[in-house]
């Protein structure tokens, strides 16, 4: 009876937000004036909005009744204290560094830490850790699995690091690896989990070789909640005692509240040791503000706290990933091809298996993107060629990702399963008439992450809107 997918929300709703579905041509209209591009589309023409899950969860009644509380002290704040003993508590960290959200703990983390040439070593680093690692001129080195880059795979830790590639990067480069990274869950690949496992083997490993071990924590809850279903060892343990036993193997992370923190905007760093925060305050106070408020108001920090207890609540977490996998299996059921298994936050489509005709130089997940917003006012993401790819310096030609994917990332408690239902009806019908929708061409890019603010017209004869 307890079937996850079907199970019905764990809270009611006590206060709405409407959203409303525009009229057809109204949406055709909405999306070529923002360039066939849905960064620029207004948030209500959408009507169901999946292009992210960062800080978009909706909060509790006790979240907010916590905003109330918030000690806004610009020094020694109630607030921050509460932050730090919940933090404590949930991570097993008891040093804490509040930041304005998850990269301000990145800059702060790669500024105290890294040197030039050094090597950053990780699963797969989000793409604002990339940036801070290049900002620092050090090196991303991703040691995913090779599970973890297929499109389909029964694996189901497929964010787990490659412990062999790992030993022979510490041999050969050791000296040059200010520490190691586990991202949780690894977000780039779709959200897939890491398992105690490996965390356990890659501790072990940056042990001997004396390098200490953070965690990206953005998805932790979501991870821990993986760990029990799928890793036999931890199924009778909580998951509060999982997330513990995860960050025992670390030295410390950086947190993005504005994944698992349930809360709009956030994060911070914390550190098992105390050396680590002293070095961190260095650079916290120029960059965030003071070490007991780091850019958040007492409010947030409140709230936030709150977030980390319910975040890792079984029935929350329960729903939650049942929610996404509701929404893969739906969609598999209709032969659309999704990333499998479907990860912590989000569905991810391969968009060129739908459009064999486009090729990525015309962005085949952009193509998808747009039509998705003009059939039902479902604004999911490009994670294909429009967001990564690159000239190659040396020979100046363009080098497109492996895959052309488009994201639909699902908000945590906001969305019921009727809009699930919606989205897959819309993406069902979308996709069944693959065959007749066009190619992009850039007609503005920026120089550096363009597709947040790129236009684009339809190439061709096909007619993707009029
Ligand atoms: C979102 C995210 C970040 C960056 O956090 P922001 O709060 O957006 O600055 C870092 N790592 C991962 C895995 C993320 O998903």
């Amino acid at each position: 009876m307890t079937d996850e997918r079907t199970l019905p929300e764990p809270f009611k709703i006590k206060m709405v937000e409407p959203v409303r579905l525009i009229p057809r041509k109204r949406r055709e209209e909405a999306i070529r004036e923002a360039g066939y591009n849905v960064f620029n589309l207004r948030s209500q023409d959408v009507f169901v909005d999946l292009l992210t899950d960062s800080g978009t969860s909706a909060m509790s009644d006790r979240q907010w009744s916590a905003l109330m509380r918030g000690d806004e002290s610009y020094a020694g704040s109630r607030s921050y204290q509460l932050l730090s003993k919940t933090v404590s508590c949930v991570f097993g960290y008891p040093h804490l560094v509040p930041t304005h959200q998850g990269r301000a703990a990145e800059n702060i983390l790669m500024t105290m830490l890294v040197e030039e040439g050094d090597r950053v070593v990780g699963n797969m680093h989000f793409d604002t850790t990339e940036g801070h690692i290049l900002l620092q001129k050090a090196k991303p080195v991703n040691l995913l699995i090779e599970e973890g880059y297929e499109v389909v795979s029964d694996h189901p830790f497929k964010g787990n690091i490659d412990v062999q590639r790992l030993q022979d990067e510490l041999e050969r480069h050791g000296n040059r690896v200010p520490f190691v990274l586990l991202t949780v869950t690894c977000n780039n690949n779709g959200g897939q989990p890491v398992s105690l496992q490996n965390i356990k083997q890659v501790s072990e490993m940056v042990r001997a070789h004396d390098i200490p071990l953070f965690f990206d924590a953005a998805r932790f809850a979501e991870n821990a909640y993986f760990i029990k279903q799928r890793e036999p060892e931890y199924a009778d343990w909580t998951v509060q005692d999982i997330a513990r036993k995860m960050f025992s193997y670390g030295d410390g992370c950086t947190m993005s509240a504005k994944k698992d923190g349930l809360v709009n905007i956030g994060g911070f760093l914390a550190f098992a040791d105390r050396e680590y925060f002293d070095e961190a305050i260095k650079w916290q106070i120029p960059f965030e503000g003071f070490i007991t408020y780091g850019g958040q108001a007492g409010r947030d920090m409140q709230a936030l706290s709150q977030g980390l207890y319910e975040v890792t609540d079984i029935d929350y977490l329960r729903q939650r990933t049942g929610q996404v996998r509701y929404l893969a299996e739906n969609l598999r059921r209709r032969e659309i091809p999704v990333i499998w298994p479907p990860g912590g936050h989000g569905v991810y489509i391969d968009a060129q298996q739908v459009l064999p005709h486009i090729p990525p130089s015309q962005f085949p997940g952009q193509s998808l993107v747009v039509e998705l917003y003009i059939e039902g006012g479902v604004r999911g993401v490009e994670l294909g060629s429009l967001a990564f790819a690159h000239e190659d310096p040396d020979t100046q030609e363009v080098v497109h990702p492996p895959l052309q994917l488009v994201r639909l990332a699902i908000p945590r408690r906001v969305y019921t399963r009727r809009h699930m239902d919606w989205v897959v009806d819309v993406v069902t019908k979308v996709c069944r008439r693959g065959g007749q929708l066009p190619g992009y061409s850039l007609t503005y890019e920026a120089p550096v992450l363009r597709h947040f603010t790129a236009q684009l017209e339809p190439i061709g004869a096909g007619k993707a809107s009029e």
